[in-house]
């Protein structure tokens, strides 16, 4: 996975960089920069975001940039026509909206030419010459960025809307200014020139403001953390930046305040709101030695926390990271809009070119086939076309991450949609984890510390959480700990090595009898005691023969049912498959409510599982705790990592749960569906308006000012539609 670094004071994400780009008007200049930056050798892929305008960068080198790199990159985005900053204070960019005094000054100056066109009677002689002063300020001042950006496009030999309204406009201007300085009998159009860019302009001030809306959604997450920390100096409290605070540094949370970083409490108990992070709402208790999350929220006590990591390391920073990289990835649907658009433009020159030649010669005036023409320029709108997507994915993927779920990459939408089957594992997916030793049974009586401490000095190399269960257990019964010698993990299976000189063997019985050792008959029949107790048991095995067992209970999760439930709802099969014996996984599956259960399954066996549904035509997704389930998670069509706060970045999964509750299992999904059908909607409505709106205006059945409204209009939509995500929540979605 991707480790944050810092060198000469960069920080990064290992190589990659995000830049921060200003100037594109539309999705085209997106492109091009894209385009631009791809050509570089030090480029391994550059993404350009137009909805955030960053640019996510992928150096070829595996090192985080060198300042000369950077210099490269920005040099490039300059030659191309735009600007490029390193992308680091988020919060700078704040609602600055550069079309505001433009935009009033072409509503002032619409306000007498209007009236010259709607009030002939109070003309003054002049008015001719008055209107195409003030038009010309319009046209000229208010009009400045798309005639600018028209014009670095034009450098690249090539169009984007600004060049239609640019062409729309200047062309409505220039016939007007010939007609009244040669004094020709023929009407003028510096209303229409004036009120194009003012409508227009309205258009963008709107779309700016809702799409900076739509990113403040993100950059909310990225202000969630603490600004000033009271760290301990002695035994003195003393206020300071956040900035400021150094790993080892002792600080002191009060109760009611969030918590400054990431680190480990020393003092003091309380409850800890973790919803910011999981998406969960239940404080969880803490005392010292526990970990705590920065940006959670501390409740009733006061804590003192060790601080472990600080600044880019912290796992809000991940998680941020994590998300502005999965909005500057692609949807695959995406791909479709942007071949469109980049032989959009040159089609709606062509179109108007064509509606002035056919008006004219059908034997209509040149004014009124003069104006069909202008229409047809400025009705058409690819910015709804390159906007759809992107807007989208932006309000979703922020929305997730508000709900603890973490969409790691668009792509993975299309199949949130298909999924026909979900397969969870059990042991720390459906079940809590927080296993419980029941009972140590040794085969000779009164020997069940040594068993015991034999285990667990084996399991204390573990990673599986019934090593950790045991292993705990075999601390807190205060057993003899020893060294252990040639680890081993068989996945699914158990744990093997040497102990004080004897081969050591725990794991299922299965596993003790495939390595020859024998099982004596007594412990078989403790073994079905256990088991319909409905309890896990373990054997452990001391060279050739097995010496007793332990028996193990695990609780299920509170949202287990309520989660399974969801997913059925949504008419999609729920199916359990562990590595766990069959008494014990009917028994979970009964209580969450799964017929569908594998038992006994080994990690290839859940691979088998995946495929051998995939060629029934099932679309399959893993539910998965990420870390022995990996080769299912990997093999499944849709990947979901159920993960304990700070080992998100750890899991490589498609979606990335932060808390451990099932129902969020149903909401990730409901999201991702919900996300891809405002993409498609946006991308029918922009698609849909252009081939109706350009039609209407060749027939000249809406006009010049009405076809720059509908343009404008149709970009908001598209803005606000996504905008809808972004009160996304399950119950309500599956009461609509
Ligand atoms: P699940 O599918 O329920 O998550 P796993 O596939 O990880 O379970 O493991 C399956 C079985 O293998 C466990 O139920 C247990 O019997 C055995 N096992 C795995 N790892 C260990 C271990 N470290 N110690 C003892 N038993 C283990
Ligand atoms: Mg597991």
């Amino acid at each position: 996975m991707t480790k944050t670094v810092e060198k000469n004071g960069i920080k990064g994400t290992a190589n990659i960089i995000e830049l921060e780009i200003s100037g594109m008007t539309c999705t085209s200049c997106a492109a091009r920069v894209e385009k631009k930056l791809n050509k570089l050798p030090q480029v391994a892929t550059a993404n350009v975001n137009f909805a955030t305008e960053v640019a996510t960068v992928t150096l070829t080198e595996t090192d985080v940039a060198e300042p000369s790199v950077i210099t490269e990159l920005v040099k490039a985005v300059q030659a191309a026509g735009y600007r490029a900053n390193l992308h680091e204070e988020r919060e700078e960019k704040k609602q600055k909206n550069i079309y505001t005094v433009r935009l009033v000054a072409s509503i002032v100056l619409l306000i007498p030419v209007a009236i010259f066109s709607f009030a002939p009677s109070i003309r003054p002689s002049s008015w001719k010459e008055i209107a195409l002063v003030v038009a010309a300020v319009a046209v000229a001042y208010s009009g400045w960025p798309f005639h600018k950006a028209t014009f670095v496009n034009l450098k690249h030999l090539a169009m984007s809307m600004d060049t239609l309204v640019s062409l729309g406009t200047l062309s409505a201007f220039i016939w007007s200014a010939v007609v009244t300085l040669a004094n020709l009998n023929a009407p003028v159009y510096f209303d229409e020139a004036v009120g194009i860019t003012a409508v227009i302009l309205i258009g963008r001030f709107i779309e700016d403001k809702t799409k900076y809306q739509a990113s403040d959604l993100l950059s909310s997450l990225f202000e969630l953390g603490a600004k000033d920390v009271y760290v301990l100096r002695g035994d003195k409290e003393e206020l300071i930046d956040i900035k400021q605070l150094k790993v080892d540094d002792i600080f002191v949370v009060k109760p009611g305040t969030k918590i400054a970083t990431d680190g480990i409490v020393v003092g003091g108990s309380s409850a800890v709101d973790s919803s910011i992070i999981t998406g969960e709402s239940l404080p969880v208790e803490v005392g010292p030695g526990d970990q705590v999350i920065g940006a959670t929220i501390n409740t009733y006590g006061e804590l003192h926390v060790r601080a472990e990591k600080v600044g880019g390391e912290t796992a809000l920073a991940e998680i941020a990271k994590l998300i502005s990289e999965a909005q500057g990835k692609k949807a695959n649907i995406q791909k479709l809009a942007d071949r469109t658009s980049a032989i959009f433009v040159p089609f709606v020159v062509a179109a108007a070119v064509l509606t002035f030649l056919g008006w004219l010669l059908f034997g209509y005036g040149v004014n009124s086939a003069f104006i069909a023409g202008v229409a047809v320029l400025v009705v058409a709108c690819p910015c709804a076309l390159g906007l759809a997507t992107p807007i989208a994915l932006m309000v979703g993927i922020s929305r997730g991450a508000r709900l603890g779920i973490l969409i790691r990459d668009p792509s993975v939408l299309e199949n949130t949609r298909k999924v026909t089957t979900i397969i969870f594992d059990k042991t720390g997916t459906i079940t809590d984890g927080h296993i419980s030793v029941r009972q140590v049974v040794s085969l000779i009586p009164g020997n069940e510390k040594e068993l015991l401490s034999l285990a667990a000095s084996l399991e204390k190399s573990s990673e599986h959480l019934i090593g950790k269960a045991i292993y705990e257990y075999g601390l807190s019964e205060k057993v003899l700990l020893m060294k252990n010698d040639n680890f081993i993990s068989v996945p699914g299976e158990g744990v093997l090595g040497e102990v004080a000189g004897d081969k050591i063997f725990v794991g299922k019985k299965n596993f003790l009898t495939q390595n020859s050792i024998t099982i004596p008959e007594s412990l078989n029949s403790i073994e079905q005691d256990f088991l319909d107790k409905k309890e896990s048991v373990i054997f452990i095995g001391k060279n050739h023969e097995a010496i007793g067992l332990i028996s193990l209970a695990d609780r299920v999760k509170e949202s287990a049912k309520e989660g399974i439930q969801a997913i059925k709802n949504l008419g999609i099969k729920p199916m359990m498959v562990t590595g766990d014996n069959e008494v014990v996984a009917h028994h979970i599956g009964g209580m969450v409510g799964i017929e569908n259960i594998v038992a006994n399954a080994m990690p290839g066996d859940k691979v088998g599982c995946i495929d051998g549904l995939q060629s029934q035509g099932e679309v399959v997704a893993m539910v998965g705790d990420g870390i022995n389930d990996a080769p299912a998670l990997t093999s499944a069509d849709l990947s979901i990592g159920i993960g304990a706060g700070t080992d998100i970045a750890l899991a490589a999964s498609d979606i990335t749960l932060m808390g451990g509750s099932l129902t969020a299992v149903a909401e990730a999904i409901m999201l991702s569906r919900k996300t891809l059908s405002v993409i498609k909607s946006n991308l029918i409505w922009a698609f849909g308006y252009n081939i109706v709106a350009i039609p209407l205006a060749m027939l000249q059945i809406i006009n010049p000012l009405v076809s720059a409204g509908l343009m404008s209009f149709s970009s908001i939509f598209v803005v606000l539609n996504a905008l809808r995500l972004k009160s996304f929540h399950l119950e309500k979605e599956s009461h609509e």
